[in-house]
């Protein structure tokens, strides 16, 4: 019988959806915000969740 499967699982466990840091919670990103913003003063860093991924960006707004 030639019959092959077609079902061909492309699941990578360890690759995460974006390749941005990624932060189990909104604290825990904070925790990052306020350890940047010692080191490199005028940055404005701003906390976001990811609808992607589901779990916590950091972002930094320029003008
Ligand atoms: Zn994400």
């Amino acid at each position: 019988m030639g019959y092959k499967l077609s079902k061909i699982k492309k699941i990578h466990p360890l690759e995460p959806p974006c390749k941005k840091p990624m932060y189990n919670s909104a604290e825990e990103a904070q925790d990052v915000i306020s350890y940047i913003r010692e080191n490199r003063d005028g940055q404005a860093i701003h906390v976001y969740k990811c609808e992607v991924c589901g779990f916590w960006h950091l972002t930094s707004k320029s003008k």
